[in-house]
């Protein structure tokens, strides 16, 4: 029997970074869905398909072959055959993906990959509808957020350490566009499970931040 961990929240909380420190330190493995989506959105852009039409991004969803592959607990994501992994952090990708994923056939296509690595491994898995829609029956839900400025200015200082020219202004704009994207959509919203704990990183740092989330799953997975 494995164990399941599943970590949702609001753009730019450190669930991906605070989830791969977390799965190395357990020994899980750990799982970014929304790098899927975002594999989705860049199709679209390299391909011209209009992501404002569902049915058009539904059509062009049998031209695409995603595979996930796991290399020293690092994601890489790969698109029909190309490594796509930094391509797919470019912030209008971003947009692309908070696009896409409120369409149901693409929530639909993304499902099953994302359940089978639960069903052979230890897993530490995050988006937004891990808790509530993927992994129901997660033995560890963890709701993570922080303040939004403070989202936001984490979420500029990375994309300016990677040397993408943004603004602050446009970068938490983003931020809450997304973020009422993906709580206001139809379809699997984004929202914090009824049994999901809930963990506010807004006055931690990063080691703090991995502290308590490590802390949560040990006791909550009963790993102590
Ligand atoms: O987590 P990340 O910012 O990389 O996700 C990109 C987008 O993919 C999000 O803005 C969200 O709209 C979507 N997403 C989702 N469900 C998930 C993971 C991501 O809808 N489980």
């Amino acid at each position: 029997m494995y164990t399941a961990v599943a970590i949702d929240g609001p753009v730019g909380a450190g669930k991906s970074t605070i989830a791969r420190e977390c799965a190395k330190r357990l020994g899980f493995i750990y799982v970014d869905t929304g790098a899927m989506y975002r594999g989705i959105g860049l199709y679209c852009d390299n391909t011209g398909v209009d992501i404002s039409d569902d049915n058009a991004v539904e059509r062009a969803l049998s031209d695409i072959a995603l595979e996930i592959k796991l290399e020293d607990g690092t994601q890489h994501i790969i698109l029909n055959g190309k490594d796509v992994s930094e391509d797919i952090r470019r912030p209008h990708i971003s947009m692309a993906a908070s696009k896409v994923s409120a369409i149901p056939a693409v929530r639909k296509f993304l499902l099953e990959l994302q359940r089978s690595f639960a069903d052979n491994n230890n897993v530490i898995m995050d988006g937004r509808d891990i808790g509530t829609v993927v992994l129901p029956n997660a033995q560890v839900k963890i709701y993570l957020t922080a303040d939004d400025e403070i989202r936001a200015k984490r979420r500029y200082d990375e994309l300016i350490a990677k040397g993408e020219q943004v603004a602050y202004e446009d970068v938490l704009a983003d931020l809450r566009q997304r973020d009422y994207n993906d709580m206001n959509r139809a379809v699997a919203p984004l929202k914090q499970a009824d049994d999901a704990v809930l963990a506010d990183t807004s006055g931690l740092d990063f080691d703090g931040s991995v502290a308590l989330i490590e802390n949560i799953i040990k006791s909550r997975a009963k790993l102590l």
